[in-house]
């Protein structure tokens, strides 16, 4: 399990993003897969309890189903992404109906900023897309979506692995919910404590 993205991964792909800064005191909080009506709203709650700020790649059809969960994320100042209208592997699936995918989730979407489902993107698609989004990869992955994690490794090694500009993956999906609930409360206390201020991506 690679809980923190290798060097090597983010030299054999130049021009996505893997982690911001590490000079300003910020870590960058994202949710994947939602919004979802009983799960988002909890993920909410817990970021107001610490003054957070996180980005939500969304999966189209779930905005679709859940308009008003939605909206909700977006009055309370967090920040949007595209995460594909039907959550497609990029690896297999073909160019032209990836590209369609992104598109129709970003009419309901409307951000500049996609994340690949799986981390599957290939070079060529990555290229094609970067004409209009920003290409957001991760720099720690929680693990909470992994029934061999147990929520308390989930939260200690997502601490271990993170630092001052850090960008990390959860997932705020029915999967994950249990252990990324616990994983993220405990997320926001530690490194709360050591001044760290948690921001969305732009
Ligand atoms: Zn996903």
């Amino acid at each position: 399990m690679q809980f923190k993205t290798p060097y090597v991964a983010k030299l054999i792909y130049p021009g996505l993003l893997w982690d911001m800064p590490s000079d300003e005191n910020k870590i960058y909080l994202t949710f994947d897969d939602g919004p979802h009506p009983e799960i988002t709203p909890l993920v909410l709650n817990l970021l107001d309890n610490y003054n957070a700020k996180a980005t939500f790649f969304c999966v189209g059809e779930n905005v679709k189903k859940h308009p008003e969960t939605f909206e909700f994320l977006k009055q309370k100042g967090h920040a949007v992404g595209n995460h594909s209208h039907n959550h497609l592997n990029g690896w297999k699936t073909a160019n032209k109906d990836y590209y369609k995918n992104v598109e129709l989730a970003n009419k309901l979407i409307d951000s500049k900023l996609f994340r690949p489902p799986y981390g599957r993107i290939s070079p060529s698609q990555i290229k094609h897309l970067k004409k209009d989004y920003k290409i957001i990869m991760w720099s720690a992955l929680s693990y909470d979506f992994d029934a061999r994690v147990s929520k308390k490794e989930c939260l200690e090694r997502s601490i271990k692995n993170s630092t001052a500009g850090t960008i990390i993956v959860f997932h705020d999906s029915e999967k994950a919910k249990e252990k990324m609930l616990f994983a993220l409360e405990g997320y926001l206390k530690h490194f709360s404590k050591s001044g760290i201020e948690f921001c969305a991506l732009k």
